[in-house]
């Protein structure tokens, strides 16, 4: 393979392999399909690590870090060796590695997509959510299904599922980064802390509990004018003790229609 040929999409990739459940996404299988050998090692400060040839690669995935995670990182790993060969020699993916970070042209954000692509395929996820409520419960049972973390999970819900809606991610320092469903407005910012109603707000004090979804008022989250005048479904959850993941859903989907 040389020059552009190999590159190829993760839907084309999945019809190419006759690949139509999410159990049989087998990444080891694939890459070596692709000449990219898998192993499995402590890794200091790479969650993953990739050292290619024109024909060959080796990728090294962190032994220490969960299954989702390092799923998360083969994908990613598996999109630089199908698009980036050539210009890669050797590459180490920082334990930093965010599933947040898909937008975007650069070449990791294009890695992050093609790993969200690869682990949670357009149609199958798309069916599996369908009519599926914008909560973490759904997230777990397809995260469940995907062997992908909840973060990753909770991102691809929000762009294929059935209903709009919006994941947060906040620190104390405020958001870190969100993720709007295409049928949010773009001008929906969260505002930079929840207000003291929101669950999150709660969560980020201290509160170990997780209360499950719950109404809330959308000016908890949103100022901009009439935001008070409506009520979001939130679900937020503790996130590895670094912040608040949150799901907002637009049930009552009035608010987007103004
Ligand atoms: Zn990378």
């Amino acid at each position: 393979m040389k020059g552009s040929d190999h590159r190829i999409r993760p839907d084309v990739l999945l019809l190419q392999l006759g690949i139509i459940r999410p159990e049989q996404i087998d990444l080891e299988a694939i890459a070596y399909h692709f000449g990219a050998l898998v192993r499995y090692q402590p890794l200091d400060g790479c969650a993953a690590r990739i050292v290619g040839t024109a024909e060959r690669a080796i990728i090294t995935v962190d032994e220490d870090s969960s299954e989702q995670r390092q799923r998360f990182s083969l994908g990613h790993e598996l999109g630089h060796w199908l698009w980036d060969r050539g210009t890669i020699a050797q590459l180490c993916d920082g334990s930093e590695l965010r599933a947040s970070r898909q937008h975007g042209d650069t070449r990791e954000a294009r890695a992050n997509r093609f790993a969200a692509e690869l682990l949670m395929p357009k149609s199958l996820f798309h069916s599996a959510a369908r009519g599926m409520p914008m909560t973490f419960e759904s997230v777990r049972y397809l995260a469940d299904m995907f062997r992908t973390s909840l973060t990753a999970t909770a991102i691809r819900l929000v762009e294929l599922g059935s209903y709009p809606a919006m994941v947060v991610f906040n620190t104390r320092q405020g958001w870190a980064w969100y993720w709007s469903g295409i049928d949010v407005p773009k001008y929906f910012v969260p505002r930079k802390f929840p207000g003291d109603g929101a669950a999150a707000h709660r969560l980020l004090k201290g509160d170990p509990f997780s209360l499950g979804p719950m109404d809330v008022d959308a000016d908890e989250w949103f100022d901009h004018r009439g935001a008070e005048d409506h009520v979001l479904v939130e679900d937020s959850i503790g996130s590895l003790g670094k912040g608040v993941l949150t799901l907002l859903w637009w049930n009552d989907e009035t608010m987007l229609n103004e």
